[in-house]
């Protein structure tokens, strides 16, 4: 623990402590340790095409997301589209 990130800073950005998919904290270490999972692994290109621009490369997709899009990506890409659309206020329900 070196400090950072005990502390809301409102001004960054990006918080690249958040998965940009499901929002919940993607727990990677690059910025601690300098080794995280996310260097074992390969993201599929298909996935970081449905990280928003101003995010790619910047945050860490979580261990979850990548689960279930290797899991199911039509399935994945489907529940991303749907959740857009609810944040647009364009509900179907
Ligand atoms: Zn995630």
């Amino acid at each position: 623990m070196s400090g950072r990130g005990m502390g809301r800073v409102m001004s960054e950005p990006v918080n690249d402590a958040i998965c940009p998919f499901c929002l919940e904290l993607n727990q990677c270490q690059a910025h601690e340790t300098g080794d995280c999972w996310c260097d074992q692994v390969v993201i599929p290109g298909q996935l970081l095409d449905l990280v928003p621009e101003q995010l790619k490369r910047r945050v860490c997709i979580c261990r979850r997301c990548l689960q279930a899009y290797t899991d199911d990506p039509p399935g994945f890409v489907a529940r991303l589209a749907e959740r857009d659309s609810a944040e647009a206020g364009l509900r179907l329900f």
